[in-house]
């Protein structure tokens, strides 16, 4: 393929199992030739250590030039230190939809036919929070406050996104997930204007309505019933890891972030540290993050492709890592996949 038909797209190997499992999609998506001209950028603690700033200048610049990532996952300190990267990105480049699919690979288990896809908002509520310590002498007595927002314009954008997608994706059913029952101004606004977008796809897509706690049980007694879940941003993120563990954990589930202006795409897991330079970490996560990023290029082909060879390796020829069971590493998955694709 010649350079020029390239597309420009940044790379973050990001921190603990990132390097390893990033470094596994690159040599995947080299044995079919992906048609990405990768920018390799730094960012988390990867980003400390290089130049003690966890989201340096140049990642920025190089993102905004690209509009396009594909990222490992970046550690997070808690409690203290900086605030999240990940949250960070997602503002600076206004990536309003987080979309978390998660279907069925190894049937066998508890459910062999779920198929949902998360659409998280990924801008507000409790995340873009004005959060307080407000220290007492008695430090018993010490309190924390968190306030939230939510603005009808985003909520009408990402439940348009959600049914904009079902539409284009031959889904069924929307299900708006919310607690507007408590937090009656927060989710009160997701809902009214939730309802309003539904009404205008009336006849084209169905629309349900859950609280989340119900949503949440129902979700592990009967996830079959779900379709495309759309929910703010707190209860997505929630949401999104109980589907993965429902279809074979965090190991296998993708995530993309997409705005008006740029997209990114990544693995729903975290940078796993109790696992990370061990040679066992699942790269499929990360694999089908890349996936999405074909399609969103319109590389179904390729995306497919990718699809199939994952099929043959983890359901056919039954090579899994420890997290579904297996006792393969991550460089004779990888292996396998390359040649499987
Ligand atoms: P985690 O997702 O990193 O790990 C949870 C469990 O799942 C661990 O036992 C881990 O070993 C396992 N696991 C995760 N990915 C795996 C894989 N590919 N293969 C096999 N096993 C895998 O969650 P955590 O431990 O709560 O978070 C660790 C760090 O990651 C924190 O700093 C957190 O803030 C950060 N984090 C980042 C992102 C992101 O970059 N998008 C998302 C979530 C958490």
């Amino acid at each position: 393929m010649s350079n020029q038909s390239l597309i420009p797209a940044t790379l973050i190997p990001g921190d603990g199992i990132g390097p390893e499992i990033v470094g596994a999609t690159i040599e995947i998506l080299d044995a079919i030739q992906a048609p990405f001209k990768w920018d390799r950028q730094l960012a988390g603690m990867a980003g400390v250590d290089a130049s003690g700033d966890p989201l340096p200048q140049s990642t920025i610049e190089s993102i905004h030039k690209t509009g396009l990532v594909l990222k490992g996952p970046l550690t997070t300190p808690v409690g203290k230190g900086y605030r999240s990267i990940n949250v960070t990105l997602r503002r600076e480049f206004g990536l309003y939809a987080n979309v978390r699919p998660t279907k069925t690979l190894i049937k066998g288990g508890r459910f062999d036919n779920i198929d949902i896809v998360v659409v998280r908002e990924n801008l507000e509520g409790f995340y873009a929070a004005m959060e307080n310590h407000i220290p007492v002498d008695n430090d018993l007595k010490a309190i924390a406050t968190c306030a939230g927002y939510t603005s009808r314009k985003e909520c009408r954008r990402i439940v348009k996104f959600a049914f904009d997608y079902a539409v284009q994706n031959n889904r069924k059913k929307v299900t708006l997930v919310h607690k507007a029952n408590i937090l009656k101004e927060l989710c009160g606004l997701f809902l009214e204007e939730g309802r309003k977008v539904a009404k205008e796809y009336e006849g084209k897509i169905a629309c349900e309505e859950r609280i989340v706690d119900a949503c949440s049980m129902e979700l592990v007694i009967k996830p079959e019933t779900y379709d495309v879940i759309v929910t703010t941003n707190l209860f997505g993120d929630i949401l999104s890891d109980l589907t993965s563990g429902l279809t074979g954990g965090l190991g296998l589930a993708p995530g993309a972030n997409i705005g008006e202006k740029a997209a990114m795409f990544e693995a729903v897991h975290g940078s796993a540290p109790d696992i990370a330079g061990k040679n066992c970490a699942n790269p499929i996560a990360v694999l089908r993050a890349a996936t999405l990023m074909l399609k969103h290029v319109k590389r179904d082909d390729l995306a497919k492709r990718i699809d199939k060879a994952i099929h043959k390796v983890v359901v056919e020829d039954k090579i899994r890592t420890r997290d579904l069971g297996g006792n393969v590493t991550t460089k004779e998955i990888t292996a396998a996949l390359k040649q499987a694709v």
